[in-house]
């Protein structure tokens, strides 16, 4: 595999991802789970990669709640539910917006099997069916920019000066892409103090500390917001880009790089980025219907086979992150 196939911030950033899912963290031993997903944030702000540090008890607390992300209006409700039945009104705390936004989120919850419900009269009552853990230790920003030079380094500092300030975060980094020489003390220097530097070989799949990060102090009043941004961590993961590209083109192929599974695209003959990977793409077309012939339409083609095994790769790495030690 040549150097061209991880010509993209895109593609870079699976690499980065797959590899903080193996090692992290860089500078020391792993004591808790990790949880990486990448392009989640809040509304002002979303990140390339973001790693959740989770307890792994508490994790497996977490999964019995379902594997999708629990919103803030869901996690008002499963966070309050009372373990005995109870109406509604008299658990959960007022949300300070009207109670028929709570019934839907209650409604939403219970199709979830994230908690019981039953109706007494015309009253909706409820219980948890687990209490909701305490399982995110820490929460951690990287940004990926693969080509630093003096422009971009200006350019993300701003960001990166956010990242640190936001109160949400315990620890930021930057990523960029290791060359042989090394990366000029004063592109360093554009960022703050506190954030770190990793360089990451995206072709073997490893990364070397430049600069050690500072520990942030999240505030205590945005725990809530944490929580939020974990759990959209937790419910999306990093392999969920095969959602918005197009598998089932007859030229999408997966390839190994860093040790990281990327989309590469026969017909240009290089990694694509997503946002090329599109059904508007000039040179997309179907996957012959006899690509399809062994278990279709049970199986579907290879498109298909391309989303089960990143399926597959995801739960074997959920698996792993919560037993025990
Ligand atoms: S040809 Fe276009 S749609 Fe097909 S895999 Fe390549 S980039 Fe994606």
């Amino acid at each position: 595999m040549t150097d061209l196939a991880v010509d993209s911030e895109f593609t870079f950033e699976l690499v980065a991802c797959r590899w903080a899912e193996r090692e992290w963290p860089p500078d020391g031993p792993r004591a808790d789970a990790v949880l990486v997903a990448r392009q989640v944030g809040t509304r002002k702000r979303r990140w390339d990669t973001l790693v959740v540090e989770a307890d792994p008890a508490g994790l497996r607390g977490r999964d019995l709640l379902g594997p999708d992300e629990l919103d803030s209006d869901l996690l008002h409700v499963v966070r309050h539910a009372p373990a005995e039945w109870a109406w509604y009104r008299d658990a959960l705390p007022h949300p300070g917006y009207p109670w028929r936004y709570v019934r839907e989120a209650i409604h939403r919850a219970a199709a979830r099997d994230a908690v019981e419900t039953r109706r007494r009269g015309n009253r909706i009552e409820l219980r948890r069916v687990a209490p909701y853990p305490d399982w995110i230790s820490r929460v951690v920003a990287i940004e990926n920019k693969p080509d630093l030079d003096a422009s971009a380094a200006r350019a993300l500092a701003s960001q990166i000066r956010y990242d640190v300030d936001c109160g949400l975060l315990d620890e930021v980094w930057v990523a960029t892409r290791a060359t042989d020489e090394s990366v000029p003390a004063v592109l360093l220097e554009e960022f703050p103090v506190e954030a770190g530097v990793l360089a990451v070989d995206p072709l073997s799949g490893t990364a070397e500390v430049l600069w050690h990060p500072s520990r942030l102090s999240p505030d205590d009043e945005s725990e809530d917001r944490r929580t939020v941004i974990a759990e959209r961590a937790y419910g999306r993961g990093w392999r969920s880009y095969v959602d918005t590209m197009r598998p089932d083109c007859r030229h999408f192929e997966l390839t190994e790089v860093g040790g990281a599974f990327v989309p590469h695209c026969a017909a240009k003959g290089r990694c694509q980025t997503n946002a090329e990977c599109a059904g508007s793409c000039r040179s997309f077309e179907p996957e012959p219907p006899g690509w399809r012939t062994r278990g279709w339409p049970i199986e579907g083609g290879p498109g298909k086979g391309i989303r089960s095994l990143l399926e597959r790769r995801r739960e074997r790495v959920r698996g792993r992150e919560r037993e025990e030690e």
